[in-house]
């Protein structure tokens, strides 16, 4: 089979995501799956689908038309502020947006005229993580011009929380955003279709004791994917943690004279060495580098230990029986390594697990063993 490769096993994405519909839904608040991790890969997508999604949401245009091309029809919405420039295709394949430049939501408006389309306008909200956002004291005159603006449909307000700062929202900052929510509709009269929190780091606040306010909505991405909380790190109870693995050859196998002394090549930690003072190691190399991942978000093979990494070449040292040539190892990576492995040219992406038939919701709960494809 083709290396290196990605397995991707798409009845733990699919449950994963029924896991946390399931833990919402009572909580009132819908799960959007993220894609952008995967680069719209739209099998994945599908999964998250055929797990309750209510819809998809992506951070690029280009991923959100490999998932069109794909044959998918439902919503999908662009999570990172379109750039103007981009204003036709945002308007042509998203339904809506999240926004917080004027000129940019003037650009989607003549954009969604020419198209012939009603565009949907979320307005982000700088909440504390210092990313993007429209300051709280601003929005209520923001949301008036969008109102008046022909084309666009004010259908929001979106948080986001953790991706810049690291730091997960409280309890205040999020009574603070549904106090916002129920503000703007005193202000200036619409119903705000989405309320939407946040993401994966969101999940601690939304599973937790607390009510969850005016949050009707949550972008969930790296939960789905990967079954851990973003910023503890944490597996969330009862989810799949490896439903990607990254596989790789090995292309070299022996015992070396470790060498005698610390030699420091390059300045950065992309080029470390790990020293060996004494002794006879034993040594692998896979035909992975920093081409294909982020090294440093693979997990080593039990016994194993990351010796380096060049642009094409992984090398490990080992305590146990060295693999042959020719072999594969097997990795589970990081958020930062799918995403960099899922957008590596040389990385084939093979699916495992029953693929969609339907762009429908109809084969939900059916099928779970696993077939290859
Ligand atoms: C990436 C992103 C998400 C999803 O984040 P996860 O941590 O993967 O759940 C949600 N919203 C926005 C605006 C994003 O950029």
């Amino acid at each position: 089979m083709s290396c290196p490769r990605i397995e991707v096993d798409l009845g733990k994405i699919r449950r994963n995501t029924q896991t946390l519909v399931a833990r919402l839904g009572p909580r009132g608040i819908r799960v959007t799956g993220v894609t952008k991790a995967v680069c719209g890969h739209p099998a994945i997508a599908q999964a998250m689908l055929d797990g309750g999604a209510s819809g998809l949401a992506d951070a690029r245009i280009s991923n959100v038309q490999r998932l069109r091309s794909a044959g998918m029809t439902g919503s999908i919405t662009l999570i990172r502020t379109p750039m103007s420039s981009q204003a036709d295709q945002v308007a042509q394949s998203c339904e809506a947006s999240y926004n917080t430049e004027i000129l940019v939501i003037s650009a989607l408006a003549a954009a969604a005229i020419r198209n012939s389309s009603v565009h949907g306008i979320i307005l982000m909200v700088e909440m504390g993580d210092q990313r993007e956002g429209i300051l709280p004291e601003n929005l209520a005159d923001i949301t008036q011009q969008v109102m008046q603006m022909p084309g666009l449909a004010l259908i929001g307000i979106g948080a986001n929380f953790a991706c810049l700062s690291g730091l997960a929202p409280t309890t205040l900052q999020m009574s603070n955003f549904s106090d916002l929510a129920n503000e703007i509709e005193g202000a200036c009269g619409p119903l705000l279709k989405v309320v939407s929190g946040g993401n994966s780091a969101n999940l601690p606040w939304a599973l937790g004791e607390r009510a969850t306010g005016r949050v009707n909505d949550l972008r969930l991405g790296e939960a789905i994917l990967l079954g851990v909380e973003p910023v503890s790190g944490k597996q969330i109870g009862g989810m799949h943690t490896d439903a990607f693995t990254l596989v790789a050859e090995v292309i070299e196998s022996n015992a070396k004279p470790a060498p005698a002394a610390i030699a420091l090549v390059g300045p950065n930690l992309a080029r470390r060495r790990i020293a060996q003072v004494s002794g006879v190691s034993k040594r692998f190399i896979v035909a992975i580098g920093h081409q294909d991942t982020d090294i440093l978000g693979i997990s080593m093979p039990d016994g194993s230990t990351l010796i380096g990494a060049t642009s094409d070449h992984l090398v490990i040292g080992t305590s146990r029986p060295l693999p042959k040539v020719g072999s594969e190892v097997r990795f589970q990576m990081n958020y930062n390594a799918l995403m960099h492995s899922m957008a590596a040219p040389d990385v084939k992406v093979k699916l495992l697990g029953t693929p969609p038939t339907t762009p429908s919701r109809d084969i939900q709960g059916k099928s779970d063993h696993l077939v290859l494809v």
